[in-house]
Order: structure tokens, then sequence, then C-alpha cells
């Protein structure tokens, strides 16, 4: 995984040894250094709706959420979690008792594996992954099994019979992410409902992480695996307020699951924050709220924005994997005569005043992720066209 910050080598233990620092904390720091446009870490460089941003003024000054608030969440965003699961998907959840509130996704995704991986079990995730699943896993004391998704005919796309073959009797838990970072691939229907079909067979639990449920553009669509036959009981859903409503600050995610999956990672999550987040809480229930037309001009947004970055790419002589859904953009460095994207990367902020990330450090096996690139086009539309006018006069 990413490289290991020197001072932390004789002291970090076994299970997370392989986890120095993140690639992110180097290439921001290069950015900084070397005044580069940062696409490297996907946050957006504007903050989400002004009337969302009030409410978590409004809850502060009413004195809302200033004190621990309860364990598995305040009830308005509970019931608002709910809501919208219902109103998009047609899936019924109790925000009593099958509704979690975490701080951010990344604490639903640490949590759910705590409480449900024994030590030896083996959790099968699509390789590359998001970086905080392999960290997790060795948390947990769990083993990883990546299954690659490689690219064919211009996206990256999952190999089903590998899936398949990479379940064994010690198989515990698919840890799924659709729409999929750092890729873009949005998984189709027949994708998951195979997916499915093989939980079911092997009886396994899954943790799917659908955080840009809300960012599949074009004719991708987003399917929550929770709504396959069989799988509601076995499924714990992630989902998080920081990428759909631009507030990635405010570390506010949940989870949904059956009344004993969700008390299983309610277990785990006490003891890490107990609670967060509380007065931002109430604006992410408002957020939830707001009517399909935010959600629908956010992914026209973000859709534009894609096509400015992946046009300017492709320009610049990148091959371009244009993106199904999410925040980025995966290309392929061998048509500029690159082979090594670290390398690339690390004299990319000098060259073009531009700051990517290496997608070889989501990958255990980094010969396959070694030509590939990600750029994030959450960021303003001049942001991008500068960037893009950069890289062009570079390559
Ligand atoms: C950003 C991201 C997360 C983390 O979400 P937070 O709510 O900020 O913790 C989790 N999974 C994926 C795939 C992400 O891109």
């Amino acid at each position: 995984m990413a490289a290991m910050t020197p001072s932390a080598r004789p002291f970090l233990n076994r299970r997370l040894a392989e986890f120095g620092t993140t690639i992110f904390a180097e290439m921001s720091a290069l950015a900084l250094s070397t005044g580069a446009i940062n696409l490297g870490q996907g946050f957006p460089d504007t903050d989400g709706p002004e009337e969302i941003r009030e409410a978590a003024v409004r809850a502060l000054r009413d004195g809302r959420g200033n004190q621990y608030p309860p364990g598995p969440g305040v009830p308005e965003l509970r019931e608002a979690v709910a809501a919208h699961q219902r109103r998009r998907y047609g899936l019924a959840y109790d925000p009593g008792t099958e509704v979690l509130v975490t701080a951010g996704a990344t604490e639903a995704i640490a949590a759910s594996l705590l409480a449900l991986v024994e030590p030896g079990d083996e959790v099968i995730a699509f390789e590359p992954y998001y970086d905080s699943y392999a960290a997790s896993i060795a948390m947990a004391g769990g083993r990883r099994v990546p299954v690659t998704l490689r690219p064919h005919e211009g996206a990256f796309r999952l190999d089903l019979d590998e899936l398949r073959d990479a379940v064994t009797d010690r198989t515990r838990l698919l840890l799924v992410n659709t729409p999929h970072n750092p890729t873009g691939t949005v998984l189709t229907r027949a994708e998951l409902a195979e997916i499915a079909r093989l939980a079911v067979e092997r009886d396994l639990l899954v943790v799917t992480d659908e955080v840009y449920e809300h960012l599949a553009f074009d004719d991708a669509e987003h399917v929550p695996l929770a709504s396959f036959p069989g799988m509601r009981e076995r499924t714990v859903t992630i989902g998080s307020a920081g990428k759909t409503f631009s507030f990635t600050g405010w570390k506010v995610g949940w989870v949904t699951s059956t009344p004993e999956l969700t008390g299983a990672v309610r277990s785990a999550k006490q003891f890490l924050t107990y609670v967060a987040s509380g007065p931002f809480q109430y604006a992410v229930a408002e957020a939830l709220a707001l009517p399909d037309a935010y959600f629908d001009a956010f992914r026209a947004d973000m859709r534009a924005k894609r096509d400015v970055l992946a046009a300017g790419l492709a320009d610049a002589g990148f091959e371009v994997f244009r993106p199904a859904g999410t925040y980025f953009v995966t290309t392929d460095i061998r048509p500029l005569g690159e082979s090594d994207g670290f390398a690339f990367c690390r004299a990319l902020p000098e060259r073009a005043g531009v700051v990517a990330v290496p997608n070889a450090v989501f990958y255990d096996d980094r010969e396959a992720g070694a030509p590939f690139v990600r750029f994030a086009f959450c960021k303003r539309t001049e942001v991008l066209e500068e960037a893009a006018k950069r890289l062009k006069a570079a390559f």
C-alpha cells in the first residue's frame, strides 16, 4: 500500500505495518509545495447547498446535537435515511432498529468489518479498492482476497467467474463498492444479480459501499444490492452525506440492514467514536429530504465536469476510461510513453502543475495497477479547464 512515514516504522504493529501514511498526504504536500492543481484527493472545492449549511448553523444555535446524540443517531436522521431508501429504491427499513448513523462511511466500513469478521476469515474486495478497505480488513484480522477489475472495451469490468472462483469455505464476506472508486465503474443490474446469487448460494454476508449512489451518469443506473432476492437479510448497506451533498468534512454516514446486523455493527461502532457530528446529523436529515431536483442537478453538474476533464485528458494524450459514476476518471499513461504511475505522479506537479494519484496504491497486485492514474473531477469547471490546459502543454 502507501509509502510509510519513516517515524512510524518502529512502532506500527504487524497488522498495520503495510499501511504507513496514505498517498494522499504525500500528494497533497506536493500540491502545496509546487502550487499544482490538486486533482488527487476526492473532495469538492465548493461547499454543498447553502440551505443545508444554514440548517447546521441553526441546529448548533438551537442546541441540537451539541451534546452526545443518541448512539444509533438522532431520530430525525434515522427517519430521513429510511425515507430516502424507501423513496428511491422501495427498500423499507425501520428507523428504530435498522438504521445506524456513523462517523462517515469510513467508520461504517471499519465497524462492519470489526463486527462481522473473525480473525482468519477471508474477505473478498474488488481491486483496485478504496484505500480504507485493506486497512479495515487488517484491523479486523481478516484476510483480504482481491478480485481484480480489468480494462475491457473502455471500462474496468468485473469477471464473474473470477469472483466465483475466489469464494472458498473460509470466505465470510463480500465487500462491494458501486459506483466504484477509483475506476468509475457502475455494476449493472445483471452483474449485481449474479453477485447476489453467489452470496445466497455460498451464504455470504455482503457489505456494500454505495456512497456514490447519486452519481451514476448517462445510461448507468445505481441499483442497491439489498434489493435483490435473498439479499436484504445478508447485506449491510453503507451511505454517506459527504459525497452526495459536498460536505466531506462533516463525516455523517449511515448503515441500513437487519436489526441483527445493524446491532452487530453498532456494537463495534460504539467503541470507535460512540457518536459523532451531532448538529450535522440534523442538517443531513434535511438534505436527504431535498427534492429530486437537487439530486438531478448535482448529477448533471458532475457529469458535465466529468466531460470537461475526460476530454482534456484525452486531448493531452492519455487513454481515458470514461467513468459511468463517482468523482473520478482513471487513465492509462502508456500512450504517453510512460508505464510507472508512481514515478509519473511524483513528477507530474513539477512537469505539468497538476496532482494525480497512482492507482497502484489501490492494488495488491502492483503490476496490474502500474500504468493507471486517477484524476478527480469534483472541482470548479475553470479549475478543470486550467488543469486540462496545463496537461496539454506538458505532453
Ligand atoms: C470517500 C469514500 C468513502 C468515505 O466516506 P466518508 O463518508 O467521508 O467517510 C468511502 N468509500 C468510498 C468508495 C469513498 O470514495
